[in-house]
């Protein structure tokens, strides 16, 4: 997003593919504070404002999967298109519980999650699971959160905040089985089960990139793969990276 601003600021033609909803992973954030300038917002309300800082630039925006990259054109699942430079912001993909996922009711992102939830259960205890369980509870629903063992890896600011926003916290208590039941999900963890409307899953997340062949591309945000990950440091990175190909141009 930043990336295609900014090389349009230098009148260099731009597309950007986007296979789901501008802002990516911010969309799922309860409320991002550390966004430079920004006052506390939601992710939903800051991707709304790149949204619209996207139409402003005019930035023409493909609703299409990006399949590969070869001899710079780039496949997508609808067509094909030259492209001198590529810069791939392709963020994350979700590690997977596959024996977990049962139903649809089995997610890893918040904004997948049944949208008529009143319980659900978090398993993970970094950052995206603390975050996504106080949203959870921002909207009335019953959370359980469970770690399966005792190492919280999450910001101190938003362990506190669950705990006060009335998170259930199981600590070293892994699930073992999940079973669909009338539409209901049953977690079955080293103590106990439970019944629950949806399964959110943040136990990390692995760099995802399309498959690349003789191109000039460049990457930047999550797609990097490095341990930080956070909108303002994809942002700097676009940035940093138009400015580059502008006065390599
Ligand atoms: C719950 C939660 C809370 C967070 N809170 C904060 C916070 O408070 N502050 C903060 O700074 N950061 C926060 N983050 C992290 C922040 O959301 C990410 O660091 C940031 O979104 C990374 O941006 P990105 O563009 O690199 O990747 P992503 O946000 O993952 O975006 C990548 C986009 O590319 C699309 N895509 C992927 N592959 C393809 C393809 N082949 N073809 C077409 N499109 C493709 C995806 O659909 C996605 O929309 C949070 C994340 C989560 C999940």
């Amino acid at each position: 997003m930043a990336v295609s601003t900014m090389l349009k600021r230098y009148s260099i033609d731009v597309i950007l593919f986007e296979d789901r909803e501008i802002g990516g992973l911010l969309n799922n954030a309860w409320r991002v504070e550390n966004f430079p300038l920004l006052s506390p917002s939601s992710g939903e309300i800051l991707c709304k404002k790149l949204k619209d800082h996207l139409s402003s630039h005019n930035v023409d925006v493909f609703n299409e999967h990006v399949v590969s990259v070869r001899d710079n054109m780039v496949i997508t699942d609808r067509s094909e298109y030259s492209a001198d430079r590529v810069i791939l912001a392709t963020g994350t993909r979700p590690r997977r519980l596959h024996d977990f996922e049962v139903s649809s009711n089995v997610v890893y992102e918040f904004r997948d999650l049944p949208a008529d939830s009143k319980n659900i259960a978090v398993y993970g205890a970094g950052d995206m699971a603390f975050d996504s369980a106080i949203k959870a509870r921002s909207r009335s629903m019953g959370v359980l959160q469970f770690c399966r063992g005792k190492h919280v890896r999450a910001i101190p600011a938003l362990v506190s905040e669950a705990r006060s926003s009335g998170v259930d916290f199981h600590s070293a208590e892994p699930i073992y089985h999940v079973k669909s039941e009338n539409s209901k999900l049953v977690i079955e963890t080293s103590s106990a089960s439970y019944l629950v409307d949806g399964l959110l899953i943040c136990i990390g997340r692995d760099a995802r990139l399309p498959e690349l062949d003789n191109c000039r591309y460049e990457i930047i945000g999550d797609a990097r793969g490095e341990p930080f990950r956070q909108a303002s440091i994809a942002v700097g990175d676009g940035v940093r990276t138009a400015m580059k190909i502008a006065t390599e141009w």
